[in-house]
């Protein structure tokens, strides 16, 4: 019989963020599909009072602690010291954890600590028979593998966006707490500030409902002979402001920084979609000025409904691509789209 737990940590607010909640989700689904298995909550964070009560109601049978001002930042020391106290406070056979920058960072170090194996970027989790089965891309999300092991403890970090979030009222919790002795030794390390882009500079946004896609035809000479960099930059910049759209380029646009021409000024290579770029999930998705080539659309695989503006009635987007191509002057429809979206809603 397999004993699960959900490692979470909190955010600094100490609440538990997105990604938290949607691995409760697939633990709660994981026991079930287990037989209504046993299945403990594990919870890391300067305080977890606000957090432990914020899923009170989620149901399951024991909520764990490691709390004090030790563990309110992100340090691989601490964070390992109590992801391996939890695990072996219940036995646990199977340990699930949202795949956040800092469960990813000491997972598979605490699996290494209890004898145990860990999986990363998990997608998918089923129970097939007796055995569970969790699944995961490779190669770029060109391939899914379906996994098994039997060796325990095991280990899993999932890949946030992939199952949906739990919500519950919020209601007490119990919650027994499980000491980790600190040393000076595991505080070395220390987090000294915060340096995050300004609101609107951040153009990578994974939870926004459009993802807007810029290809190299942005900065290609136009009907009249010339190229309009700076036009584009700000119909492109009045979009994204206006509608907290996710931005995402083609390779070529964001490669063209590198040789020198004129780009666009918040582009990086951050941005870049597809085969050697990013494969965001977003329901749906709008390309300008770009080709639609395969490698670039194979990072749209979990965009739900594609559309594309291209002057070039044969580019990719028409051969299946895309649900819309709309053959069209970007400049122009991006132009009409930002006057449509400031135009007040009526009533
Ligand atoms: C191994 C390998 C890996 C690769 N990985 C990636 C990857 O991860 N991501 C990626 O994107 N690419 C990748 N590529 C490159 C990819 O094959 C294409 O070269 C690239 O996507 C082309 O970018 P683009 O469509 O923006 O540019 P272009 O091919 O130059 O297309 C520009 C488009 O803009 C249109 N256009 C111009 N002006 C306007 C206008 N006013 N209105 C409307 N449309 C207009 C043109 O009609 C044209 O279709 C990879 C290639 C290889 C070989």
């Amino acid at each position: 019989m397999e004993t699960l737990l959900l490692l979470t940590h909190t955010d600094p607010d100490g609440t538990l963020g997105k990604p938290q909640l949607e691995a409760l989700h697939a633990a709660r689904q994981l026991a079930v599909g287990l037989g209504n298995a046993a299945w403990h909550v594990g919870l890391v964070g300067e305080t977890t009072e606000v957090a432990a009560r914020q899923i009170g109601a989620c149901g399951a049978a024991r909520f764990l602690e490691v709390q004090g001002t030790e563990f309110a930042q992100a340090r691989y020391a601490t964070d390992a010291a109590a992801a391996e106290a939890l695990c072996r406070a219940v036995s646990a056979t199977m340990v699930l954890a949202a795949g956040t920058a800092r469960w990813s960072r000491v997972l598979p170090g605490v699996a290494q600590r209890l004898g145990g194996r860990a999986d990363t970027h998990v997608s998918g989790l089923s129970v097939a028979g007796e055995a569970i089965q969790v699944t995961r891309w490779y190669y770029r999300q060109r391939m899914e593998a379906r996994l098994q092991r039997a060796h325990r403890p095991w280990l899993l970090l999932l890949d946030p966006g992939a199952h949906p979030a739990w919500s519950g009222d919020p209601m007490p919790a119990k919650t027994e707490n499980v000491p980790v002795r600190v040393t000076d030794a595991h505080q070395r390390t220390c987090v000294t500030g915060m340096r995050a882009p300004a609101a609107d500079a951040q153009t990578i946004r994974p939870d926004a409902d459009l993802l807007f896609v810029a290809g190299a035809g942005w900065t290609k000479k136009q009907a009249d002979g010339q190229t309009h960099v700076q036009e584009a930059e700000r119909l492109i910049g009045g979009f994204l402001s206006r509608t907290r759209a996710s931005l995402g380029s083609s390779k070529s646009l964001v490669d063209l920084g590198g040789e020198g021409q004129a780009v666009l000024s918040f582009l990086t290579h951050l941005n870049q979609i597809g085969q050697t770029g990013a494969t965001p999930r977003h329901p749906k998705g709008l390309s300008a000025c770009c080709h639609g080539e395969e490698p670039h659309t194979v990072g749209w695989r979990f965009i739900d409904e594609r559309r594309a503006i291209d002057l070039d009635p044969n580019c990719g987007w028409a051969r299946g691509k895309a649900d819309v191509l709309y053959v069209a002057d970007a400049f122009a429809v991006m132009a009409r789209l930002n006057e449509l979206l400031q135009e007040p809603t009526s009533t």
